[in-house]
């Protein structure tokens, strides 16, 4: 496994952010793509990923969107530590490469996405 990004800490300029294994996302309500916080770090924490990505792992998150895929969202799952810091709440481990492994929960995502378009339209097709 390589080393965690340093990239784990709060920003408190506004909008207030925060950052896991590199990875954006707004700091009140912990999500990627935030209408009340009128932010939207999908494109960006897709570049951060990029290098993570398997050539056919980047092709299935074009198909699942691109910057435009399902929202990954870590509400409830991290915590500020008194440094600024940010860890996961389950392990309290900074860069957590379970809770915070998002090129695997993007993916997870984007399939469970998939899942369920199939079966709404399998649904309407009956
Ligand atoms: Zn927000
Ligand atoms: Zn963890």
């Amino acid at each position: 496994m390589p080393d965690p990004k340093p990239d784990n800490f709060v920003s408190r300029n506004l909008p207030a952010t925060i950052f896991a294994n590199g990875f954006a996302f707004c700091f009140p309500h912990g999500q990627e793509w935030c209408h009340l916080c009128c932010v939207d770090h999908r494109l960006t924490n897709n570049v951060i990923m990029e290098d993570d990505l398997t050539p056919e792992q980047h092709e299935e998150v074009q198909d699942g969107g691109g910057d435009d895929r399902p929202s990954v969202s870590i509400y409830g799952k991290f915590q500020v530590l008194p440094d600024d810091r940010i860890s996961c709440t389950i392990h309290e481990v900074v860069g957590c490469k379970f809770c915070f492994d998002f090129p695997k929960i993007v993916l997870r995502s984007i399939q469970s996405e998939k899942t369920w378009v199939s079966k709404r339209s399998s649904y309407l097709s009956n």
